[in-house]
Parts: C-alpha cells; sequence; structure tokens
C-alpha cells in the first residue's frame, strides 16, 4: 500500500465519525443558519477537534457565508478541508537531521501511548533511508520496555545500548551518545520512562537526561519528540501540557490514529497547544508510522474528494 492509501485507511474511523456525520447534515439542510452551525459545532466537538479550533471554524465559516463565498451547504465540506489543511499547515515543521550527525531524538511520553512501537518503526525509517541507527533503553524502570526495543533492534537491524532494570538512565544516554559518537551513527533514538504518577521524578528525570546528552554534542538532543495516543481525545492534550511544561518538545508524534474516531484531535494538538506533529502513526507494523503531511491528511480525512 502507498502511503496515502495507508493514511487514509488509517484514518478510516475518524472519517467515518466526522466527514460522513458533516454530509448528512449538509445534504439534509437547505441553508447554512444558526441551526445548522450549532449542528455542526456538536459534531466537531465529538471529533476531538477542540472547543477553541471548533469556535473558528464556525467563525471563518460566518464569515465566508456574509462575504458571500459559501452560499449553500454543500459548498462547506470543501471550505473546511481548505481551513483544517491550513490549520495544520500553518509554521509546519518537519523532521529535521542534524548537519553534523548523529541526530540525537530524544522520546517521552507516557507508558502504553506506543513509545516503544514508535522508536522500532522511526528506526526503521531511517535505516530505510540508508542511515545507521542506534537505540538506547533509557526507560530502565521496566524490564520490559528493554527486551522491547531489543527485538526491534534486531528486527531493524540497530544496535542497542542498555544498561540491566533500574539502572541510572542518564548513564544509559551518556553511554550511548559515546558509542553513536564512535560507531559513527547518523541516528541516535534514546528511549525514556513515562510513569506519570511520579510526575516531579520523571520530569526530573528528563531534564537531567537532557544535560547529559547537551554535554556530549551541545546541539543535542536535536528533537525531542512527545508520543500520544489518539485514542484518548482530549487527554492526549492534557498529557502535552504537562509534558510541554517540563521539557521542550520540537515536535508530537500521533500513535493509533487507525484505531480510533478521534482523530480529530490533531487539529486541536496544533490549534490549540501549538505543537507541530510530525509523525503521525497508522498501525503496528513496521511501516505505519509516516511524516505527517497536511494537505495528504486532510484530504485523506475528507476522502479525497
Ligand atoms: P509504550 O508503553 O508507550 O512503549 O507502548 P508500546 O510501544 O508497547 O505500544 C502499546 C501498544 O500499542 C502495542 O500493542 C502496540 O502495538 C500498539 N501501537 C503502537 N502504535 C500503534 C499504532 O499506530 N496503531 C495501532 N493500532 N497500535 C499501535
Amino acid at each position: 500500500m502507498g502511503l496515502f492509501d495507508s493514511l487514509k485507511a488509517g484514518l478510516a474511523k475518524t472519517r467515518k465519525s466526522f466527514t460522513e456525520k458533516i454530509e448528512m447534515l449538509i445534504s439534509g439542510s437547505q441553508k447554512i443558519d444558526e441551526e445548522f452551525l450549532e449542528e455542526l459545532e456538536a459534531v466537531l466537538i465529538a471529533a476531538d477537534v477542540g472547543m477553541r479550533t471548533t469556535a473558528r471554524l464556525l467563525d471563518d465559516i460566518r464569515r465566508a457565508v456574509k462575504a458571500g463565498e459559501v452560499t449553500s451547504p454543500d459548498q462547506l465540506t470543501p471550505f473546511l478541508q481548505q481551513r483544517i489543511e491550513e490549520i495544520l499547515a500553518a509554521g509546519i515543521s518537519y523532521p529535521r537531521l542534524a548537519g553534523v550527525p548523529p541526530t540525537v531524538i530524544m522520546v517521552v511520553g507516557v507508558n502504553g501511548v506506543g513509545k516503544t512501537t514508535t522508536i522500532g518503526k522511526l528506526g526503521y525509517y531511517y535505516r530505510q533511508n540508508g542511515l545507521k541507527v542506534i537505540l538506547a533503553a533509557a526507560d530502565t524502570f521496566r524490564a520490559a520496555a528493554i527486551d522491547q526495543l531489543e527485538i526491534w533492534g534486531k528486527r531493524i537491524g540497530a544496535d542497542v545500548i542498555k544498561h540491566s532494570e533500574g539502572a541510572d538512565p542518564a548513564a544509559v544516554a551518556y553511554d550511548a551518545v559515546k558509542a553513536a559518537l564512535a560507531r559513527k551513527a547518523d541516528v541516535l533514538i534514546i528511549d525514556t520512562a513515562g510513569r506519570l504518577h511520579t510526575k516531579t521524578n520523571l520530569m526530573e528525570e528528563l531534564k537531567k537526561l537532557k544535560r547529559v546528552i547537551s554535554r556530549e554534542i551541545p546541539e543535542a538532543p536535536h528533537e525531542t519528540l512527545l508520543v500520544l495516543d489518539a485514542t484518548t481525545g482530549q487527554n492526549a492534550i492534557s498529557q502535552a501540557k504537562i509534558f510541554g511544561a517540563a521539557t521542550d518538545v520540537s515536535g508530537v508524534v500521533l500513535t493509533k490514529l487507525d484505531g480510533t474516531a478521534k482523530g480529530g484531535v490533531i487539529v486541536a494538538i496544533k490549534e490549540e497547544l501549538g505543537l507541530p506533529v510530525k509523525w503521525v502513526g497508522v498501525g503496528e507494523g513496521v511501516n505505519d508510522l509516516q511524516p505527517f503531511m497536511p494537505k495528504a491528511f486532510a484530504q485523506a480525512l475528507f476522502g479525497d474528494k
């Protein structure tokens, strides 16, 4: 399957709840009046687009109606697709590689959101591009996380730097950076712990990791990716706020879009948090992580009309 087709397949549930509801509303309405807009508001909020973004979209529609740009309900689908694409594309920043390797990518997020899987897929993406990848198991809190990362390392052909369970995560990160430099790796991806119930400790741990990494490579980590699970909808927004306050998140990976109708949350992440989504996860397979492309996303969301 090509990238666009797998994105489209991954967004099927969101498309069904979101776009199809909008289309039902449109086909049952003669004109865009306040009653119509109220129903549209309910559809947008149910799709986890967020209150602020919903209000903004409704304002845009009112303005377009007044200006005569939109004269009937059936013109709304292309209008909304365009507006959502514009929101997602505003200030877009793509995944970046360091001018001088290794590029160090720190991956943060709450347990269960798909962090380890994302690291595996991300490593695979760079391997496919001919780059040498090293993974670092700095989530030393869970033995299973270390094992899982090793399995991914074997699968994608990447060395894994690990210590034993309970070791100091900063020591793992230090060794990993040293190894990446010595082995001339192009990309180093660092897994981190995600137990949110010990929030303060976790945030201190992340800060310490950063310090250790940037002592060896001043510009590193070049990326701090926050992994969020789309199926959690507005919960993902609160997680992003917590992590955003503790570390400089440079981009979001939104996982499990294929398992949810709440894909609209991507708009809220962008619009309400100002965080760029850089990657989207659309399945459990090694190929199911794609760089986020606003135009393709909006097209896939609206069924490529
Ligand atoms: P972690 O605790 O954050 O490291 O989470 P894991 O990487 O272990 O993932 C938790 C579960 O989510 C696993 O069963 C993964 O296969 C699954 N998962 C991760 N990303 C995706 C995705 O994009 N789509 C689907 N359907 N499942 C995913």
